[in-house]
Protein backbone atom coordinates (compact mmCIF):
# COMPACT_ATOMS: atom_id res chain seq x y z
CA UNK A 1 0.00 0.00 0.00
CA UNK A 2 1.35 3.25 -1.04
CA UNK A 3 0.73 6.31 1.64
CA UNK A 4 0.29 9.37 0.47
CA UNK A 5 1.45 11.96 2.96
CA UNK A 6 -0.48 15.54 3.96
CA UNK A 7 0.07 18.27 2.14
CA UNK A 8 -2.52 21.10 3.34
CA UNK A 9 -4.04 21.36 6.45
CA UNK A 10 -7.08 24.05 7.02
CA UNK A 11 -10.45 24.73 9.50
CA UNK A 12 -13.59 25.86 7.36
CA UNK A 13 -15.70 28.21 8.76
CA UNK A 14 -18.09 26.92 11.55
CA UNK A 15 -15.37 26.26 14.49
CA UNK A 16 -17.10 26.03 17.90
CA UNK A 17 -14.13 26.46 20.23
CA UNK A 18 -14.78 22.85 21.87
CA UNK A 19 -10.60 22.48 21.72
CA UNK A 20 -11.23 18.88 21.13
CA UNK A 21 -8.25 18.80 18.15
CA UNK A 22 -5.86 20.85 20.27
CA UNK A 23 -6.19 18.38 22.93
CA UNK A 24 -5.09 15.50 20.20
CA UNK A 25 -2.34 17.03 18.29
CA UNK A 26 -1.40 20.22 20.11
CA UNK A 27 1.61 20.48 17.74
CA UNK A 28 -0.90 21.11 14.61
CA UNK A 29 -3.89 22.82 16.22
CA UNK A 30 -4.23 26.19 18.54
CA UNK A 31 -7.76 26.77 19.88
CA UNK A 32 -7.68 29.79 22.23
CA UNK A 33 -10.84 30.84 24.18
CA UNK A 34 -13.76 31.16 22.58
CA UNK A 35 -11.62 32.20 18.82
CA UNK A 36 -11.83 29.78 15.96
CA UNK A 37 -9.05 27.36 16.18
CA UNK A 38 -6.24 28.22 13.21
CA UNK A 39 -2.92 26.21 12.77
CA UNK A 40 -0.12 26.30 14.85
CA UNK A 41 2.77 28.35 13.29
CA UNK A 42 4.90 25.30 13.26
CA UNK A 43 2.01 22.94 11.78
CA UNK A 44 3.40 21.58 8.78
CA UNK A 45 6.34 20.46 9.98
CA UNK A 46 4.28 17.74 12.08
CA UNK A 47 1.73 16.35 9.12
CA UNK A 48 3.95 13.84 8.38
CA UNK A 49 5.19 12.43 12.04
CA UNK A 50 1.66 13.46 13.53
CA UNK A 51 -0.33 12.26 10.59
CA UNK A 52 -2.59 9.90 12.43
CA UNK A 53 -3.59 11.54 15.13
CA UNK A 54 -4.29 14.90 12.42
CA UNK A 55 -6.51 11.91 10.70
CA UNK A 56 -8.21 11.83 13.78
CA UNK A 57 -8.76 15.00 15.06
CA UNK A 58 -10.68 15.56 11.65
CA UNK A 59 -12.64 12.56 11.84
CA UNK A 60 -13.52 13.47 15.82
CA UNK A 61 -14.05 17.25 15.19
CA UNK A 62 -18.05 17.40 15.94
CA UNK A 63 -18.77 20.59 13.34
CA UNK A 64 -16.22 18.82 10.98
CA UNK A 65 -14.20 21.72 9.62
CA UNK A 66 -11.27 19.76 9.73
CA UNK A 67 -10.15 19.59 6.30
CA UNK A 68 -7.04 17.32 4.80
CA UNK A 69 -5.49 17.24 2.12
CA UNK A 70 -3.09 14.35 0.71
CA UNK A 71 -0.69 14.45 -2.23
CA UNK A 72 3.13 14.39 -3.41
CA UNK A 73 4.78 17.72 -3.15
S1 LIG B 1 -12.36 20.05 17.02
FE1 LIG B 1 -13.36 21.22 15.40
S2 LIG B 1 -14.84 22.52 16.45
FE2 LIG B 1 -13.42 21.77 18.00
S3 LIG B 1 -11.88 23.38 18.16
FE3 LIG B 1 -11.11 21.88 16.67
S4 LIG B 1 -11.78 22.65 14.68
FE4 LIG B 1 -12.97 23.71 16.24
Amino acid sequence: MTYTPIKKVWIEEGCISCKLCSDIVPQVFLVEDDRDCVLQPEATRHFLPLAEEIEQAAEDCPVEVIQIERGAE
